[in-house]
């Protein structure tokens, strides 16, 4: 019998203990120590080293950390994550942490500790240029969802794995947080600066063309399997550092449209550039034109790469067309498009807030990133169909600020 033969949210003092019993990777003469470094919502993740080396655990608890919402979430998502993971690490060995241990009891996974990566979302708040995140990460979602995409695999097989990533709460978050409040403000938990109440109202809470257009693309996100997508991939689910991207946090992921994950990104750039644009000014100038190539390069990066694996292996011989493929891309582009704005807007107005607007305590300055990242959300979202054809989508991002 063990402590550890049945879950429990576990602390820092049953972390160290469970890694003296379960794991081999620490001889026993050097002393090991742990701490909890968690800085997300959901889940409990914790720094285990001794002198030598470490590696990092998360488990995941019933409640969210905070547990404001009062949401129940299902723990053996946590297993799901570190599958995925694993997943990850088989497609781009170098783009995602390593998995070295899961524990479908504990509900934990143990994985390589990126103490030599920092986030990219801290990256770019400092202005670093990050010379290999467009070609890494277009690689990383071409591959990751297409390889899963009806194109690839067998429809039976394809079929089971949509049932067995099935990820209801996780999705609920996601439908409600992205999709329903930044329109409806049902939880009335939305925040953004007090002087922007009238224009959200307007914009937002009252404008029925634009909550059309969100309704079209919440009903794209619940009922499209294209393949197994990342369903959170921003600027703070990836590590980087100067040689590698590494993806993690990939609890959301689910079957779903693939443009999700490519718009997400998109935004998450986004929130960069209007914060370097009213923060740091002409000194960043360099930096700013390298968020603007990073955005471009991603979209034609993505779809050359799309093109090219749609050109050699497809299974399906329906899919052999080049007209349909196109068609295929197309809405993947459209769709994406429409996720940026959802994105900016919902991480603007909404609970799940982002670094590059909560870290700004100049007020005014606050609410004027905000105003141009609404402005910005909403023409991606009513112009996306538009955007498939502009050849430089950020010309058209300053034309919208
Ligand atoms: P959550 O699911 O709660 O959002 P994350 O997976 O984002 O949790 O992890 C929370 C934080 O823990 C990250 O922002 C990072 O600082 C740290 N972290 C997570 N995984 C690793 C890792 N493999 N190596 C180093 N730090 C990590
Ligand atoms: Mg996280």
């Amino acid at each position: 019998m063990s402590k550890f033969d049945k879950y429990f949210l576990m602390n820092e003092k049953d972390i160290l203990e469970y890694s003296k019993e379960k794991l081999k990777y620490f001889d026993s003469k050097n002393k090991i120590t742990c701490r909890e470094i968690g800085d997300g919502n959901l889940n409990y993740v914790y720094r285990v080293k001794n002198s030598k080396k470490s590696v990092i655990i998360k488990q995941a608890g019933v409640h969210t950390r905070s547990n404001s919402s009062g949401r129940i979430l299902d723990i053996n998502r946590n297993k799901r994550e570190a599958e995925i993971l694993t997943y990850y690490g088989k497609k781009f060995q170098k783009l995602a942490p390593k998995i070295y241990h899961i524990d479908e009891t504990m509900k934990l996974f143990v994985m390589e500790d990126l103490k030599d990566c920092i986030i990219l979302r801290d990256a770019l708040i400092k202005g670093k240029i990050i010379p290999h995140f467009s070609k890494q990460i277009t690689d990383f979602i071409v591959e990751t969802t297409l390889s899963t995409a009806d194109f690839f695999t067998d429809a039976f097989g394809k079929k089971n794995e949509v049932a067995k990533y099935t990820n209801k709460e996780l999705c609920k978050i996601s439908e409600e947080l992205v999709f329903t409040e930044p329109f409806f403000n049902l939880l009335k938990e939305n925040v953004f600066s007090d002087c922007l109440k009238k224009y959200v109202e307007k914009q937002f809470y009252k404008n029925k063309e634009l909550q059309f257009e969100a309704a079209k693309l919440k009903y794209e996100f619940m009922n499209n399997p294209q393949a197994l997508i990342h369903g959170d991939l921003h600027t703070g689910s990836i590590f980087v550092n100067d040689k590698f991207i590494k993806v993690m946090d990939c609890e959301f992921a689910f079957y779903g449209p693939i443009g999700y994950d490519l718009g997400t990104i998109i935004a998450n750039l986004i929130f960069s550039y209007v914060y370097h644009l009213n923060m740091t000014g002409k000194n960043s100038a360099k930096f700013l034109a390298f968020i603007y190539e990073a955005i471009n390069e991603i979209l034609s990066l993505f779809k050359k790469k799309f093109l090219n694996k749609c050109g050699k292996d497809i299974k399906d011989i329906s899919a052999k067309n080049e007209e349909f493929i196109k068609y295929y891309l197309d809405n993947v582009l459209k769709y994406s498009f429409g996720i940026c704005g959802l994105e900016i807007i919902r991480r603007t107005t909404g609970c799940a807030r982002v670094k590059e607007i909560e870290s700004v305590s100049d007020e005014k300055k606050r609410a004027d990133i905000e105003y141009s990242l609404l402005k910005i959300g909403k023409e991606c979202i009513m112009q996306r169909e538009r955007l498939i054809k502009v050849a430089d989508f950020t010309n058209f991002v300053d034309l919208a600020i």
